[in-house]
């Protein structure tokens, strides 16, 4: 195998795999999405690695660039932030490098949603709460199909983790509360989760407008919104004493 697509995880670069660093560390040839991943994580590549930044590239270049290091008998390795099947435009790389009968691995990485949950010291589950997480954006310059619409996803009042959409915070806030969210609702601003400058906002959907504005985050932000943030919950059943399960039978 000569080609691994890698998750870099969500800025901190202690927070790549193991496996993803060793690739890192070993690869003749890195094509990072420079405008998210960490630059500290290429201090680990080998000293004469080939470094190109995939900010300033097209579709075609990635491939040809992968193609020809493949062709010289060298690993690449193609770093992506969080985790590259999510909002990391790799499927269309995928199938070009299928298309060229390139084979390649993927690497899983740690998303910036739950870099995020950590940073806010939150479980998105609780019982009786939420169950659910969705991972969605608002639409943008990508289009967001008509069933998706925050709108239509706020009816389900799990918990939500919306990427991409800081800079269109205030739409973002008239959809949900829209779509039927309270206006008491908590939310959660977490931008650079995991990095040295990472900084949170936590306030309600009525408040978060007046709470954000002196803090000048315009992007690689997460918007976290559901229940969960303030919630009175239900214990969990899996540490119940009086709950039994395959790994431990309840005490009397
Ligand atoms: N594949 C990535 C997401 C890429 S899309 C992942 O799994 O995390 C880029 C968006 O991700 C940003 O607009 C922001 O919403 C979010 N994001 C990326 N890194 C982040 C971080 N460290 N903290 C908060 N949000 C982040």
């Amino acid at each position: 195998m000569q080609v691994f697509i890698v998750g870099a995880g969500p800025g901190d670069p202690e927070l790549i795999t193991v496996k993803g660093q060793r690739l890192l560390c070993e690869a003749d040839v890195i094509i990072y999405a420079g405008s998210l991943v960490n630059p500290a994580l290429l201090t680990l590549t080998k000293s004469g690695a080939e470094i190109h930044n995939s900010a300033s590239m097209t579709l075609p270049e990635v491939i040809d660039t992968i193609s020809a290091a493949v062709q010289a008998g060298k690993t690449v390795v193609r770093l992506h932030t969080g985790d590259p099947s999510i909002y990391g435009a790799i499927q269309e790389q995928m199938d070009a490098l299928q298309k060229r009968e390139i084979d390649f691995e993927v690497v899983p990485g740690v998303s910036s949603f739950l870099a995020t949950a950590a940073a806010l010291k939150q479980e998105y589950t609780l019982p009786e709460i939420s169950q659910t997480v969705i991972i969605t954006r608002n639409e943008g310059r990508t289009p967001v199909p008509e069933r998706e619409k925050l709108r239509s996803l706020a009816a389900h009042q799990s918990t939500m983790c919306i990427f991409l959409s800081v800079h269109m915070l205030a739409e973002v806030v008239a959809e949900l509360v829209a779509g039927g969210y309270d206006k008491t609702t908590p939310i959660a601003v977490v931008q650079k989760a995991s990095w040295p400058e990472q900084k949170i906002v936590r306030a309600t959907l009525e408040t978060i407008a007046e709470c954000i504005k002196d803090e000048h985050i315009a992007r690689t932000a997460m918007i976290v919104v559901g229940r969960c943030l303030d919630a009175d919950y239900a214990l969990s059943r899996l540490y119940a004493p009086e709950f039994s399960h395959m790994y431990r039978t309840a005490s009397k």
